[in-house]
């Protein structure tokens, strides 16, 4: 069995954020900009591990794109004070709100694929390459075999 190291943390992350597989590292993951494939073609990792996965990668999501509204809301007020010019603060947040989630899609997927919880496979589907995921899942409140 051709088996593919576990890379690091840092290296998933990295992979992460170039909508690369955080396992294996090969490109190619969405066929259009909201359109991941179900597996990686280069290590066989399923994405999508169980029904409701994405969520924790929508919740990801939606805390960056606060998370930069915040930075640069903060920042233009603290520029601006005490004459806040509104409209062009408008002009510049609502997109922010608008078009960041849009924009961050593909890589909270990619991030979350690798860095959500660690479940097992598929159960019943061979995987086809790559490193056999353990059985065992680890939380705040302990570790289940
Ligand atoms: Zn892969």
């Amino acid at each position: 069995m051709n088996e593919i190291p576990e890379p690091g943390r840092a290296t998933m992350l990295l992979r992460g954020c170039t909508r690369r597989c955080p396992r294996c590292g090969s490109g190619r993951l969405f066929h259009r900009w909201f359109v991941m494939v179900e597996e990686c073609s280069g290590c066989g990792l399923h994405f999508e591990r169980e029904p409701g996965y994405w969520v924790g990668a929508m919740a990801m999501n939606i805390i960056a794109v606060g998370g930069i509204f915040a930075v640069v809301f903060v920042t233009l007020l603290a520029l601006t004070l005490p004459d806040i010019p509104v409209i062009p603060l408008l002009a510049t947040l609502v997109p922010i709100a608008a078009l960041g989630p849009i924009a961050l899609y593909p890589f909270s997927k990619t991030l979350w694929s690798r860095g959500g919880p660690r479940l097992p496979a598929r159960p019943g589907r061979p995987r086809a390459r790559g490193r056999p995921i353990s059985p065992s899942i680890s939380g705040p409140g302990g570790t289940l075999t």
